[in-house]
């Protein structure tokens, strides 16, 4: 028999007098590696969600070293938040089930496993049983558990016995890991994730690639030869990533219908995936319209780059949640149109960024998008003044290190916009190219994960410089 007792309801029964059993939280401790570790454990979180395991909140994914036994791959660690009317037993039948469904094998205890849920707490509950024991027992020791715990409930309390004591209290009476460990942000099938953490990783170059008739600084692209010359001009540049838009988002130009936006970008992300020098390159497409999202998507895109982070249309995060691609949140006030005059910060810019970040990554979180599918942009031109461009500029590492943004990878977008101009005083947007240098160097140093440039050739050189530089 389970002896379970509830330090906020001693008796175990205030659910007793209510219709039907209540919803109780829990957390559950995620981790996998064999295979395609971050699949994995996204299937494992579909798998609750469709067992009555409501997943409400993800830590990221953390890659960790093994423990116990050595001689095994690398493990993605993490933890969610769960609401489920399963008590503690009858829940860990469903996640050994799971388990099962997933294809976890067990040949050495603590060995090698496709997928491992473990109850780490359950309701503010302790249980002591010989098959389970809440709070986990190994959690004052796990750093792999205590790090997902501590970006997922900083302030609450761990065991019941010892309600003072926060995950960050039992990290900080660990010993020193000998690599750091890093959240993993996944972006294609092509590319490794991004190690956000990784002080050695390399900055990413995302070509540009606007499919408007009045795009401001790179112009038309009219024709299909145009089209190919450019896509084979990325591929050899070294970028890794291109994003395809449709949409001018530069104050002044008429919205694009959606069939115009459509027309635009689909045809260009299935020529991407078809021409062999960029079938294996990441795919991103900037539209705040959750259909163009899921067009392209369909049409091979990998990652929905969204300026208005789910604010223009109320459909786009729980679409990007159910495509279960990574999806680029930017900051902006307004829409393209309005945000020029949204240019008054009282609290502080970065500050005001940080919050309004804050908000739409749990807004993108309870709309079911995985933490670590998250991108942050802080929208370098988008409803921000000259100078306010170059404060992101110089405070991008306070903003890397906001709490509660800790560990997600950030995209900037400089490239040639009109701040750089204004500062360096020429006249079109083609001789913005030395000003943006400045700005992608200044972006490394801040701690970008991804550059999103015009001038793939340089901007490459340049970042590749500033990574010699800083990220060693
Ligand atoms: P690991 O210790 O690496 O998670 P297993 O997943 O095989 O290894 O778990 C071993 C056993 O641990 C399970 O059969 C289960 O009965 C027991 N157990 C005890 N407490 C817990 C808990 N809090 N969560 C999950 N399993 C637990
Ligand atoms: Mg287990």
């Amino acid at each position: 028999m389970a002896t379970t007792s509830s330090a906020a309801t001693p008796c175990g029964c205030s659910g007793a007098a209510r219709a039907g059993p209540r919803l109780k939280k829990a957390y559950i401790a995620l981790g996998s590696n064999v295979g395609d570790r971050v699949a994995m454990i996204e299937q494992a979180c579909r798998e609750m969600d469709s067992r009555g395991i409501h997943v409400l909140r993800t830590s990221g994914l953390w890659e960790t070293a093994p423990m116990y036994v050595l001689e095994q791959e690398k493990f993605v660690n993490g933890a969610c938040e769960v609401e489920t009317e399963l008590e503690p037993l009858a829940l860990l039948d469903a996640l050994q089930d799971i388990e099962k469904a997933l294809g976890r094998v067990k040949l050495i205890d603590k060995g090698p496993r496709s997928i491992d849920l473990d109850i780490l707490m359950y309701d503010n509950q302790k249980v002591d049983n010989e098959r389970l024991q809440v709070p986990h027992v190994g959690i004052p020791e796990r750093e792999f558990v205590l790090r997902p715990l501590a970006e997922l409930i900083p302030g609450e309390p761990i065991d019941p016995a010892r309600p003072w004591k926060l995950a960050q209290d039992y990290l900080n009476e660990l010993p020193p890991s000998p690599e750091p460990l890093t959240p993993l942000t996944p972006l294609s099938p092509y590319l490794a994730p991004i190690a956000a953490l990784d002080g050695k990783r390399k900055t990413h170059i995302m070509g540009i690639l606007n499919i408007t008739p009045d795009s401001f600084s790179d112009g038309g692209i009219t024709t299909p030869e145009n089209l190919v010359e450019r896509l084979l001009h990325f591929a050899q540049s070294g970028a890794t990533m291109i994003d395809v838009g449709g949409q001018s988002t530069s104050p002044g130009t008429p919205e694009a219908t959606l069939e115009e936006e459509l027309g635009r970008v689909i045809p260009v992300i299935k020529l991407a995936r078809k021409l062999p020098q960029t079938a294996r390159m990441t795919l991103s497409v900037d539209t705040y319209r959750a259909a163009v999202a899921e067009a392209a998507v369909a049409a091979g895109a990998d990652i929905v780059n969204d300026v208005s982070a789910g604010q223009l249309d109320p459909a786009m995060l729980p679409l990007v949640a159910h495509l279960g691609k990574t999806v680029c949140l930017m900051h902006m006030r307004g829409d393209p149109r309005t945000m020029a005059s949204l240019t008054d910060y009282p609290e502080g810019l970065i500050p005001t960024i940080a919050t309004d970040l804050l908000a739409r990554v749990a807004e993108a979180e309870a709309a079911g998008i995985r933490r670590w599918r998250i991108v942050l942009d802080p929208g370098i031109g988008f409803a921000k003044t000259g100078d306010q461009n170059l404060e992101i500029l110089r405070e991008l590492d306070t903003l890397r290190r906001w709490p509660g943004l800790e560990g997600i990878p950030w995209l900037v977008g400089s490239s040639r916009k009109g701040f750089v101009g204004a500062v360096t005083g020429v006249k079109t947007p083609g001789e913005r190219v030395w000003g943006t240098a400045a700005t992608v160097t200044a972006a490394v140093q801040g701690g970008a994960d991804i550059v999103r440039v015009h001038d793939v050739d340089e901007m490459g050189l340049v970042a590749k410089m500033s990574d010699a530089i800083w990220r060693v």
